[in-house]
C-alpha cells in the first residue's frame, strides 16, 4: 500500500485550522487578525488591539531532555514573547500549559527560577494555565497591547523595501552544532553560545520602535530564508539578500568556515531576531534606533517583484542550502 504523502506543517494549518472556525459576524468582527501571522489580534473598546500567540516546546525536540529547568523555562517564554516583539505589541500577561512526567521538587524549583527571571526581564505577568502529567512539553501563551491602529504585519512589504535584520544571525545553530558535539570549546565562547541558544532576547523594544517605520516584519524562528519567505508570500513579493552583508558574530565566524556560517545564518532558525521591511529613506531613523538600543541593525538586501527569496554571493550566484527552515512534517 502507498505511503499516504506527510503533509506540510503550513499546509496542515492553512487546510484544517485557517477557514469556517469563525463565530458569528458580530462576534467576529472584534477579530482584527486570524491565523497567518505571528500573532493574533483582538481589538479592545479603547481602539487598542490584544495581540495573541502561543507556542510549544517538547522535551527531545526543541531543547534536550536534561536541559537545564531554569534555560528550559526562560526559553520557552522568551520565544513566545517574540512574536509579540515581531507584531511590535507591548507584553502584558501569559499562560503556561506545563506537561511533567513527574513532580520533581528540585526541578520545579529550578524551572521556576528560570520562569520568574523571563516574566521580570519581559516584564510580563504569569496569569494562569494547566498543569498535566505526560512527556515534558511546555506552552506558553502569550498576549500583548498594540497602540490604536498601529500594528506591524508580514503582508506589508513593498517592492523596492530594504530588508533589515537585527543582531546576529546563525549563534544558535552553531550553538546546536558545537554543544552537541564535544569538539573543544573554551568556556567564555561556550557560555556565550548556550546563552544565545537558551535565553534568546525578543526584540520587545525594537519592535514597539519599528511600528512607524516598518512595512512588515517577522522573528526568526526557522531561518532567514524561511521567515523572510512569509514576508515575501504574504506581500505577494520575492527578495533578493546578499551573502556578504549577513551579519554574523565573531564567535561564529571563530568557530566555522564562511560557508557554514552563511549556512546556520539562512537555515539555521532559533536566533529570534527580527527580520523587516521598511523603505531605505528610513535609514537614518533605523541607526538612531540602533545606538539608542544598543541592538546591531543590518541592510541585508531588498524586495522585488520576483516570486522568490534568493540570496546571492559576490559574483551574484544564487547560494544554494540544504533545507529551507524548520518544518515539524
Ligand atoms: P510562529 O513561527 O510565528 O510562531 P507558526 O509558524 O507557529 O508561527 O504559525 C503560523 C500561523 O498559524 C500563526 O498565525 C498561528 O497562530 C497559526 N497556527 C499554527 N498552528 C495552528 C493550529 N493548530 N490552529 C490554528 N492556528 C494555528
Ligand atoms: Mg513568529
Amino acid at each position: 500500500m502507498k505511503k499516504p504523502e506527510s503533509l506540510s506543517e503550513f499546509s496542515i494549518i492553512s487546510r484544517f485550522f485557517s477557514d469556517g472556525m469563525l463565530a458569528d459576524k458580530q462576534k467576529s468582527s472584534n477579530i482584527l487578525l486570524g491565523v497567518g501571522d505571528d500573532c493574533a489580534l483582538l481589538q479592545m473598546n479603547n481602539n487598542q488591539a490584544m495581540a495573541l500567540s502561543m507556542d510549544t516546546m517538547v522535551a527531545g525536540r526543541h531543547f534536550p531532555e536534561q536541559a537545564p529547568p531554569e534555560d528550559i523555562a526562560y526559553r520557552a517564554v522568551a520565544v513566545a514573547v517574540s512574536d509579540l516583539a515581531a507584531m511590535g505589541a507591548d507584553p502584558l500577561a501569559f499562560t503556561l500549559g506545563l506537561t511533567l512526567p513527574d513532580s520533581n521538587e528540585n526541578w520545579l524549583e529550578r524551572f521556576s527560577r528560570g520562569l520568574r527571571s523571563a516574566a521580570n526581564n519581559f516584564n510580563i505577568s504569569l496569569i494562569g494555565g494547566d498543569t498535566t502529567k505526560g512527556s515534558l512539553a511546555i506552552t506558553v501563551q502569550v498576549h500583548g497591547l498594540l497602540p490604536e491602529n498601529k500594528k506591524i504585519l508580514r503582508s506589508g512589504a513593498a517592492p523596492g523595501d530594504t530588508v533589515f535584520v537585527s543582531g546576529y544571525l546563525g549563534d544558535a545553530a552553531t550553538a546546536l552544532a558545537v554543544l552537541n558535539d564535544d569538539a573543544s570549546v573554551d568556556d567564555e565562547t561556550r557560555r556565550y553560545l548556550c546563552n544565545r541558544f537558551y535565553r534568546p532576547q525578543p526584540r520587545i523594544a525594537l519592535g514597539q520602535a519599528l511600528l512607524p517605520i516598518a512595512s512588515a516584519a517577522i522573528d526568526i524562528s526557522d531561518g532567514l530564508l524561511a521567515d523572510l519567505g512569509h514576508i515575501a508570500e504574504a506581500s505577494g513579493l520575492g527578495a533578493t539578500i546578499y551573502a556578504d552583508r549577513l551579519p554574523i558574530s565573531t564567535t561564529v565566524a571563530k568557530l566555522v568556515d564562511d560557508k557554514k556560517a552563511i549556512n546556520h545564518a539562512l537555515i539555521g532558525g532559533d536566533d529570534y531576531e527580527l527580520c523587516f521591511t521598511a523603505s531605505s529613506s528610513s535609514r537614518e531613523t533605523l541607526q538612531q534606533i540602533s545606538s539608542r538600543l544598543g541592538i546591531t541593525i543590518t541592510e541585508i538586501g531588498e524586495m522585488n517583484l520576483s516570486d522568490n527569496v534568493r540570496c546571492i554571493d559576490q559574483s551574484g550566484v544564487e547560494i544554494q542550502t540544504d533545507i529551507t527552515g524548520y518544518q515539524h512534517f
